[in-house]
């Protein structure tokens, strides 16, 4: 992966959808909440299950740790997957509580991989959740290798079908030296691309990264 492609693709991508203005909510713990509640499922899911925890008085890591499982999934039910998500908050307001006070904000005094160290411990958080963490709360820079970061690149021809997370996360980290700001950009915008134009089944006429990409040729993607 080259440094001038990122840089060609991040700026493409700003053009044609303009700044994305992501994380879709301020507060930095609803940020992390969030990232949990919005695992596979769409985001106003998530924003129906905060509204859900805002309601029962739930919202805060104190709440969330004494709360029980149970009381919280009915809070979340909007988010679906709620007894699994109900256990993982409990597990994040717990890590909050004991490894940061409390505070997310406390992590950005923190060397980026022990934070990111410290979230995948936590039950629950995966690479891209805690991903999603370190860049809109902890505001270091990462690279969220989503799926659709994963189906965008192997389309670009960067790399591999299969692809994994990591290495994917690794090797645009080593090629793209930008800030958080920069590279929470760069997430929203794949996903903004991602939805509107290069999905399963790709929209190809008109595509802001059309003459990056053999996709069309290869596989007969729609014009
Ligand atoms: S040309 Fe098609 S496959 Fe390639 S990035 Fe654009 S929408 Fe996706």
């Amino acid at each position: 992966m080259k440094t001038e492609d990122i840089a060609s693709l991040y700026r493409r991508l700003l053009r044609a959808y303009g700044p994305q203005g992501w994380w879709p909510a301020d507060d930095p713990w609803e940020v992390c909440v969030g990232a949990i509640l919005t695992q596979r499922v769409a985001w106003r899911n998530a924003e129906a299950a905060l509204s859900g925890l805002r309601r029962a008085d739930l919202l805060s890591p104190a709440a969330l740790d004494a709360a029980p499982a149970e009381a919280i999934a009915e809070a979340i039910r909007p988010a679906l997957f709620y007894n699994a998500k109900a256990t993982k908050l409990k597990a994040l307001a717990r890590a909050l509580l004991e490894t940061w006070g409390g505070d997310p904000t406390a992590m950005r005094g923190e060397p980026a991989h022990t934070v990111r160290a410290a979230l995948l411990a936590v039950h629950g958080i995966g690479s891209e959740t805690a991903d999603a963490i370190l860049l809109y709360v902890a505001k270091r820079p990462t690279f969220v290798a989503d799926r659709y970061a994963l189906r965008l690149f192997e389309r670009l021809g960067w790399v591999p079908p299969g692809a994994s997370y990591e290495p994917v996360r690794a090797a645009v980290m080593a090629a793209w030296p930008a800030d958080a700001d920069a590279y929470g950009e760069l997430h929203a915008l794949i996903v903004c691309h991602g939805k509107e134009r290069c999905g399963p089944r790709p929209t190809c006429s008109g595509c802001p990264l059309s003459s990056l990409c053999a996709h069309p040729q290869r596989r007969g993607g729609r014009r």
